[in-house]
């Protein structure tokens, strides 16, 4: 049976204009990094992508890479966007990214025009989609000039394939001539993708998000909940279903040392207090800043991406609040 989306799903998703751009994005945004290959469960990630649209979040956001195997997310998706959301197209932000191997050979990688196009060619026959909304270049080349990586995004929108370019892990320096080399070719860059949590506050300290509010570029920062680390279920141990104990990505049991396992627990105190479970904590504490357009998380199942959602209903801090998190985070 084809899906009909919740009909009220735009009741009670907080929508924010991405930069100084046309376009809105949710508060909360779903990644397809994890959890949407093809060792994954189809009907599992099924029901997560419909039960994220049920509740008003419109952007999902794939890259070339993401798997295991690289490509399979963007083809899962692609299926599930032809079987159930084909009616949504137009209600839907899907962005995808190209910056990191995904070929033999030196045309495979980085941020050559060669790569970035046939890339993204690449990315579009997976999803079966005519376009992208926003096409990212996922991570600074040393070696190609930035011109040439610039003007590939900027052919890619006029080549009608993105409607959007963004860029990510860039910093301040760099992602500020990326933006002035975009706004002389016509092709404005929308977004700036980085990674930011309570646990990695380089987007504060190198005055990434100065820069952005002053460029009018959005914000969506990815890993909001630190790949889950800022959530309660490591507390008591690493549950079998856990990204640690899946050990399919860069998560592992060294990353939970018992320093961060303290800030865990003292973190998890002051949610209580909040009244919130720490995931909505971590994920309120991001969006407590009106520069960021949208907290960009992974769900391993749609109950998760539910229980996330909850981070919308309370995300003003007390000094109090900012001063004892500031003081666990060290
Ligand atoms: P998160 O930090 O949100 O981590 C997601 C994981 O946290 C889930 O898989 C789940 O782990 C756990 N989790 C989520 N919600 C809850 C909850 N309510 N309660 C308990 N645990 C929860 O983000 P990701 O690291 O997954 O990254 C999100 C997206 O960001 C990616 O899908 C991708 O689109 C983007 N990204 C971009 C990068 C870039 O270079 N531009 C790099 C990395 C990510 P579990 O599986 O253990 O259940």
């Amino acid at each position: 049976m084809s899906y009909t989306a919740n009909s009220t799903r735009y009741q009670n998703m907080e929508y924010r204009r991405c930069g100084k751009s046309g376009i809105k994005l949710p508060a909360v945004s779903l990644g397809l990094w994890h959890n949407f290959g093809d060792v994954d469960v189809l009907e599992n990630f099924r029901n997560t992508l419909k039960t994220a649209f049920d509740h008003g979040v419109t952007h999902f956001d794939l890259a070339n890479n993401y798997g295991p195997p690289a490509g399979s997310a963007e083809e899962n998706f692609g299926r599930i966007l032809h079987e159930d959301f084909k009616n949504y197209r137009d209600e839907l932000i899907i962005s995808t990214k190209a910056g990191y191997y995904m070929w033999e050979g030196p045309y495979g990688e980085w941020g050559s025009k060669k790569y970035l196009v046939s890339s993204l060619d690449q990315s579009l026959k997976r999803m079966k989609l005519d376009y992208v909304d926003i096409f990212y270049h996922h991570r600074p080349d040393p070696e190609t000039p930035l011109e040439e990586t610039m003007a590939a995004l900027d052919l890619i929108v006029r080549q009608g394939k993105a409607l959007y370019v963004g860029i990510s892990n860039y910093h301040p320096e760099e992602a500020a001539k990326a933006f002035k080399l975009l706004r002389e070719l016509g092709t404005p860059c929308l977004i700036h993708q980085p990674k930011y949590s309570m646990f990695e506050r380089w987007v504060e300290k190198e005055g990434l998000l100065d820069l952005l509010e002053r460029e009018g570029v959005g914000c969506i920062p990815f890993s909001p909940l630190a790949q889950g680390l800022l959530t309660d279920k490591y507390l008591h141990g690493i549950p079998e279903d856990s990204r640690i104990a899946k050990g399919v990505g860069f998560l592992t049991e060294n990353n939970l040392t018992e320093e961060k396992l303290n800030q865990i627990k003292q973190l998890n105190d002051i949610a209580q207090q909040r009244g919130q479970k720490l995931a909505h904590m971590a994920l309120s504490w991001i969006l407590k800043d009106p520069r960021v357009t949208s907290v960009l998380i992974g769900a391993s199942k749609p109950e998760q991406l539910k229980d996330s959602l909850q981070c919308l209903n309370n995300t003003s801090f007390s000094e109090e609040e900012l001063k004892l998190i500031n003081g666990i985070l060290g």
